[in-house]
This record gives C-alpha cells, structure tokens and sequence, in this order.
C-alpha cells in the first residue's frame, strides 16, 4: 500500500492555506487511500524564536484542528514529532550524507534566515540543518507521497536526493519519496500582500485568514483584501495577484476553476462577498468539531500517544537498518 507521510509546524495558528494546500486533501483524499500518517512536526518549530509554552499549547491545537478538520485515527496516524525519538536519530546519519551547500541553496533558508536577522536576532543552525530533519521525517517512514504545498516542494526534492546518495552509498535503505500537489490552492496568497504566501509563522496580521477566525472576521479581512485599479475580474496570476488569489480560494472552497470562475463577475466586490462566504462555510463545520474536541483534551492526548506508539512500531527498523547500513 502506498505509504504517504506529511506534517504541519507548530509555529502559529493554523492558516486557510494550510487548510487548502494541504489538510483538506488529507482528509479527503490521502488517509482513505493509502496508509498515511500526520505529524505535527513541533521539533521544527524549535528553528526559530519561539516561547516554549506556546509551542506545546500550538501543538495540542493542531492536533486538535487536524481531527477537527476529519482526519480519523482508524484511518491514518496522527502524531507528535518529539514523541518519537526516530527523527532525531534519523537526523544525524542524514546530516552525514548532506552537504552545507545544499542546505544554503535553500529558498525557505534564504527567506527565513533574512527574516530572523531582521528582527536582530541570530540564525539558528538547525534553522540551516531543518530540512534534513524533515527527510528524516520523510525517510523513516518509508514513504512514497509527500502530499505538501508548493512551498514545501524543494524540500521534498532534497529528502530523494538524499535517499538515492544514501542507497548508492551504503545500500538500499530507503524508499525514494515524491512531493504531490493539490490541484488548486497549492499556494494561497496572504490578502494584504499577494506576492507572499499565507503563512502562519508570519505576524499576525490581517492578511492571513486563520482557521479559527470568527465568520465576522473572515468577511472583513477578505473583503480588505489588497486588489488592483482593474475592473474586470480575470485571472491573471502575474498581471494581478490579489484577484488570481480570491479566485484560487473560491475556485478551493467551491469546486470550480479559477478561470472559469472569473466569467461569473462583473466587480471585485462581488468575488470577494462570494469568496467569503464559501471560506465561512467550509470552516463552519471544522470550527463546530475543534470546539467538541477542545471539551475532551483527554480524548486527542490519547490519539496522540496512540499515533506516537504505531509511528515508533513503523520507523524503527527502517532507522535500524540505516544505522547499521553506515557502519554503527
Ligand atoms: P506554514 O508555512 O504555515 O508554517 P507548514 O510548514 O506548517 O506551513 O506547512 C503545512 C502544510 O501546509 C504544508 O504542506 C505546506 O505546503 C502547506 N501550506 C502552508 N502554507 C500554505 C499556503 N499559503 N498555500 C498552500 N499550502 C500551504
């Protein structure tokens, strides 16, 4: 069976574009097809300027708003990345076979390490050596299908060319893996500035719709979303961002295409009203389930160490065999 790995970072609230990029095909699509699991990755979280506390508060969120969002632990894996010490042993051997050039060709690297020194702050090694960590994640599983955002894609490129130098190397080991897209919403634009993505680690701000926004808020930040002079509502990514970006979320929430959706409006008013109103209804249902769930802590600490114990059972002899392939 096809074995499918992904994960989110625990560094802040839970976007509409992680929503769209990614967890809405997981739920969908991913966990009834192949054997899949889901990791709040919090050991990432750890790469840049953080409060310990919140990192473990943003963690039981997720996790939360993963079950929330209809991930079902009878069908796949959910789990903390911290809880399953494979990552980290996983992390070292690969660090062994990656190079420091690779790691700075990075585009998240570049951006990030920008960012923090920006802030006056200093750039974290692991910040450099993250994505390492995430082939670990990748590679312990034995994964095929890495379902992620475009963000995420070199990252995912850089876990397979790790495991084919680790295979020639020291023998066959691990399972070469590959980034898969979703059709639409691969990259959701935040609202106030269309030519970056929403992210949730960015400030907050009223650019980034979080899945926990009140309906009221939702309207208001995607009716204030940053448009152009134009008029006429075509979809064009490059010519203009913000209405391709509105488009792309509409096109997410209801099933059409961007494209085709565009010939439906005659003002930019209209596409945001209508937008709005199918980002309020999709989250309605996630927001109903993560309010249910947040009243039973107890039950989602159980799926966590449930997940934690079947993801050790699944890492371990592949970490094994990777150890005692380089010669430990
Ligand atoms: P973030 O940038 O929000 O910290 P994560 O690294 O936690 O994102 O990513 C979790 C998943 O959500 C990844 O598969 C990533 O590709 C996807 N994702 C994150 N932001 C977006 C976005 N703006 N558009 C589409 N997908 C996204």
């Amino acid at each position: 069976m096809t074995r499918v790995f992904s994960g989110v970072k625990p560094t802040g609230h839970l976007t509409l574009g992680n929503y769209l990029g990614a967890m809405r095909r997981w739920v969908a699509v991913d966990q009834h097809r192949a054997d899949a699991l889901f990791c709040i990755v919090d050991l990432h979280a750890l790469t840049v300027e953080h409060d310990p506390a919140r990192v473990r508060r943003l963690s039981r969120q997720a996790a939360s708003l993963l079950l929330a969002a209809g991930l079902d632990p009878a069908l796949c894996t959910v789990f903390v990345q911290s809880q399953v010490d494979e990552h980290a042993r996983l992390s070292y051997l690969l660090e062994c076979v990656a190079t420091d050039g690779e790691m700075r060709r990075m585009i998240q690297y570049k951006e990030k390490a920008v960012r923090e020194r920006g802030r006056g702050g200093s750039v974290r090694l692991s910040l450099l050596t993250y994505p390492v960590l995430m082939a670990a994640d990748i590679l312990a599983y034995g994964t095929d299908e890495v379902p992620v955002g475009d963000d995420q894609v070199q990252h995912v490129e850089l876990a397979r060319d790790l495991a084919v130098r680790f295979n020639q190397r020291y023998g066959y080991t691990f399972v070469v893996p590959r980034a898969t897209r979703p059709a639409v919403a691969a990259r959701v634009m935040n609202l106030q500035d269309p030519t970056s993505k929403m992210g949730k680690s960015d400030d907050v701000g009223p650019g980034i719709v979080y899945l926990l926004d009140e309906p009221d808020v939702v309207r208001k930040k995607i009716m204030r979303a940053v448009t152009d002079s134009g008029r006429e509502v075509v979809y064009d990514r490059e010519a203009r961002p913000g209405v391709a970006n509105l488009l792309e979320i509409l096109a997410a929430c209801t099933g059409g295409e961007p494209a085709e959706l565009s010939g439906a409006y005659t003002s930019y008013g209209a596409l945001k009203e209508d937008t709005a109103e199918a980002v309020v209804e999709v989250l309605r249902p996630v927001q109903q389930r993560h309010k249910e769930l947040c009243a039973d802590p107890g039950h989602v600490e159980e799926v966590l160490r449930d997940g934690a114990r079947r993801a050790r059972a699944t890492a371990r002899p592949t970490v094994d065999a990777a150890y005692r392939a380089i010669g430990l």
